[in-house]
């Protein structure tokens, strides 16, 4: 018999038993209990009520193909302005050759987000989805994030939309989370005062929505934000999903504390606790009822943490992610990417069901042999019953 230990949770327990949704109150009793009992509990039967224990990752690449932006986030290691030795910017040709050169077989999907480059033309964008959809044509393009998208409508002098809608001719599968960092104006002004604005940010994945492009949605906690804050931007995720239903996962970004501003300003040097990341996963599982998926992002809160948050709701771990930089720019101490057999282990080794799928959550293989690990696996699940 589970016992509760927080008497203020029982209303809550009660209602995530049912399948019912939290208000923002409720919401907040998560953040604060301290029954992470309870909690971890309650993310565990929302993820297994929608996927059993089934665990989903993608075989992908990642690919920046400049780091030239103007736009100054306090809280991004990654950024270079032109003319900086540290800079990169590839013309549409390298970006294919790039990606020629990491082409493992079995790769579905292809993941870019950049900086904003204040020169390179609009075209340049259409024709480097085109020659990626020429080059390798089963490979699915996730790229430009919602504050990309608003540098492209600035710079092509078109709406949003059109953007949208142009690229996705061009090959654009769907969009990445980023850009999101956290929506409150608040914390906006001080940690990404030039970047999209919140309600653009949220206006850009309607639109995409609209045109059947998928997306996902992302949030950088662990800095200056309140827990208030943290539940205010899924809050808004929320209600945007009811209205589309395009989001595919909510991904929750750990803030890196090296070679940033914002870090500097801040005196900070701590990663997040594995508790904070823990409990801001669980958070979201249970208060995201309309998102499909929670993601646990290896590359910031680590490969065994991962493991550990899939009893915490997370039902999806992204990607073999080869070659990733933004992250490790600010401190980040995972490796750049890992092998699809890492990733099937690291799944099977915590008791679940590896599935390896595409960008739109098709399922490629479901790696249903024995885990590898079966005492531990044995024992998970025992515990879990
Ligand atoms: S987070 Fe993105 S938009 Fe902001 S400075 Fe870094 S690269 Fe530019």
């Amino acid at each position: 018999m589970n016992r509760v230990r927080d008497p203020k949770l029982l209303p809550v327990v009660e209602k995530v038993e049912r399948g019912e949704r939290l208000s923002f109150e409720e919401g907040m009793l998560l953040y604060h209990t301290p029954d992470l009992n309870t909690l971890m509990r309650l993310a565990n039967l929302v993820r297994e009520r929608k996927h059993g224990d089934k665990t989903f990752f993608v075989h992908s690449l990642r690919l920046e193909f400049t780091n030239i932006c103007y736009v100054g986030c306090t809280f991004c290691a990654f950024a270079a302005r032109k003319g900086d030795p540290r800079a990169w910017d590839y013309d549409p040709d390298v970006v294919v050759e790039k990606v020629r050169e990491k082409w493992e077989p079995g790769i579905t999907e292809l993941h870019m987000s950049s900086g904003h480059h204040p020169n390179r033309p609009w075209s340049y964008y259409l024709e480097m989805v085109s020659k990626l959809r020429a080059a390798f044509p089963t490979l699915q393009v996730k790229a430009f994030t919602a504050a990309e998208i608003e540098h492209l409508s600035k710079i092509s002098k078109k709406p949003t939309l059109e953007v949208l809608r142009e690229l996705k001719e061009a090959g654009l599968a769907a969009l990445p989370g980023g850009g999101a960092e956290i929506f409150a104006d608040r914390v906006r002004r001080q940690i990404a005062k030039n970047k999209v604005k919140a309600e653009k940010w949220l206006q850009i994945h309607r639109e995409a929505h609209s045109l059947g492009i998928r997306t996902n949605a992302t949030m950088l906690y662990g800095h200056i934000e309140t827990l208030e804050e943290r539940l205010d931007h899924m809050d808004r995720l929320r209600k945007l999903q009811d209205e589309t239903g395009g989001f595919h996962s909510f991904i929750p970004l750990a803030f890196q504390p090296d070679a940033n501003d914002l870090a500097k300003s801040l005196g900070k040097r701590e990663f997040t606790t594995g508790l904070d990341d823990l409990r801001n996963l669980a958070v979201a599982r249970i208060y995201l009822d309309n998102f499909d998926h929670i993601k646990g992002y290896w590359v910031m809160i680590s490969s065994d943490l991962v493991q550990v948050s899939l009893d915490w709701g997370v039902s999806d771990i992204d990607g073999t992610i080869i070659d990733e930089h933004i992250a490790h720019a600010a401190g980040a101490t995972s490796p750049l990417g890992l092998s699809k057999q890492k990733m099937v282990e690291m799944i099977q080794s915590a008791g679940r069901v590896p599935v390896e799928r595409d960008a739109f959550y098709n399922v490629v293989k479901v790696w249903n042999q024995l885990p590898l690990v079966p005492e531990k696996a044995k024992a998970l699940a025992k515990a879990r019953a």
